[in-house]
């Protein structure tokens, strides 16, 4: 499809804020954005949709998610952090076959396009991990990464694939840097590290180094401990602050370090959902304003929270109200959702608004759904109401992904049941039949 026009939609762009445009059109050619307004003249040979009743929004983008971890939905929707990463990562991570990771990178990017999650960054540590008599085993295995890209690719979402760094599989961590190239449209890579707060100054200068050779940008959790209380500054005191770095959750870090964060110019991604569930501190959300630090969001875990972006902005919008600093919008929220979250990603020129030249990657909600009919105000409604059954229609680079609510290009059937004899297989619990989701 080279040309498509929108016809007729509310349409709300978010740079450099959210605004609603009521009865415009956005017309997209190979796969970009050509022109936005209203009564747009048809160009010979377009196909027209009509968006009436529809609001149109730059897709969603999640700055931070386990997508392998689709295929352990809800397994921890009762558990703290400890009892989480004693689960989820000790337990069951090792038990992933390449061939799991692909079926839930399959099933969790579907989710996400499904929700109108249109970029979505990948925290991929499914890596060969290993529990022996001598504990924890870090491994690195390609076919992890392939198989995860593979997942992606097969569902044509946009991702930053973050594949962990692990300095003792050098040769390999450098394989898996070409997983990713020129031909892959909708792929960039990360190197996703342990960070500062969970490894010795050597280890992270290791991977900083690495990522510097790799040339890749860096994704890694931060928060007060448990091996440095004082991570960024640590980082500081070192020349280890970057600016394309994206720090996650960081809730217990001191005022002054995110300052140092924002001087540095590197992003955050908060997951206000997860982290008041998990218990990692305090919202953060208004202290990042207060510092200007870009903030995107996140949905980080499925096994916890839902994996849609209306939740996650619900959540910073409602926990904004119990943080230090100012309280935050509806229109804020939305801006972190799309515009904030794609300049954290290093993809701001192309994603995260609707502006002539940029990919469209669109959503259309249907705004005479009951939830949202007579909405008097479509970005409040969009951020405190709108859920994933609103998204009707959703593209990527212009391709149509989603119809009538309906996902295409997939056997959904199909699909579930891969992710059904996935997860099985990792947790080692057989799924009786009739159960839910069978
Ligand atoms: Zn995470």
């Amino acid at each position: 499809m080279d040309s498509l026009l929108l016809r007729n939609g509310l349409v709300i762009d978010t740079e450099p804020a959210p605004v609603a445009h009521p009865g415009w059109d956005v017309l997209i050619e190979q796969g970009r954005i050509a022109a936005l307004g209203p009564n747009l003249p048809t160009p010979a040979g377009a196909t027209v949709l009509d968006a009436t009743d529809r609001i149109v929004l730059p897709g969603f983008v999640d700055t931070h998610r386990h997508v392998w971890q689709a295929v352990l939905r809800s397994i921890a929707v009762d558990m703290d952090l400890p009892d989480y990463f004693q689960l989820v990562r000790q337990q069951i991570g090792p038990r992933f076959r390449p061939e799991d990771v692909r079926v839930a990178n399959l099933l969790g990017a579907l989710e996400c396009l499904d929700a109108g999650v249109t970029t979505v960054q990948d925290f991929a540590y499914a890596r060969a991990d290993r529990v022996t008599s001598e504990g924890f085993v870090p491994g690195f295995d390609l076919d992890y990464a392939e198989a995860a890209l593979e997942g992606l690719r097969a569902v044509g979402v946009r991702a930053v694939f973050a594949y962990l760094l692990t300095p003792q599989y050098q040769a390999e961590v450098h394989q898996a840097r070409a997983l990713v190239g020129p031909s892959d449209t909708l792929l960039t890579m990360a190197a996703a590290s342990l960070g500062p707060s969970n490894q010795e100054l050597d280890a992270v200068a290791a991977d900083w180094r690495l990522a510097e050779e790799l040339g890749l940008p860096i994704i890694t959790h931060v928060a007060s401990g448990p091996v440095n209380d004082r991570p960024i500054e640590l980082l500081r005191d070192n020349g280890l602050l970057r600016p394309d770095t994206v720090y996650v959750h960081g809730n217990s870090l001191a005022d002054d370090e995110l300052a140092m964060i924002g001087d540095s110019g590197a992003a955050v991604s908060i997951t206000p959902a997860v982290e008041a569930r998990l218990g990692h501190g305090g919202p953060l959300i208004g202290r990042l304003r207060t510092a200007g630090v870009t903030t995107g969001l996140g949905v980080d875990v499925v096994t916890t929270v839902g994996g849609d972006m209306f939740s996650v902005m619900r959540a910073g919008l409602l926990t904004s109200y119990l943080a230090p600093g100012p309280h935050l919008t509806p229109a804020d929220l939305l801006k972190m959702a799309t515009m904030d979250g794609a300049v954290a990603l290093g993809l701001g020129d192309q994603v995260g608004s609707l502006r002539v030249g940029k990919q469209a990657d669109i959503v259309l909600l249907r705004a005479d759904d009951v939830n949202l009919a007579a909405a008097h105000d479509p970005i409040g409604a969009v951020v405190s109401a709108a859920h994933p059954g609103n998204v009707d229609t959703v593209l990527v680079a212009g391709r149509i992904v989603k119809e009538h609510g309906r996902l295409l290009h997939h056997d959904l059937a199909d699909v579930r049941a891969q992710a059904y004899a996935a997860r099985e297989y990792v947790t080692g619990q057989r799924v009786p039949a009739g159960a839910p989701g069978n």
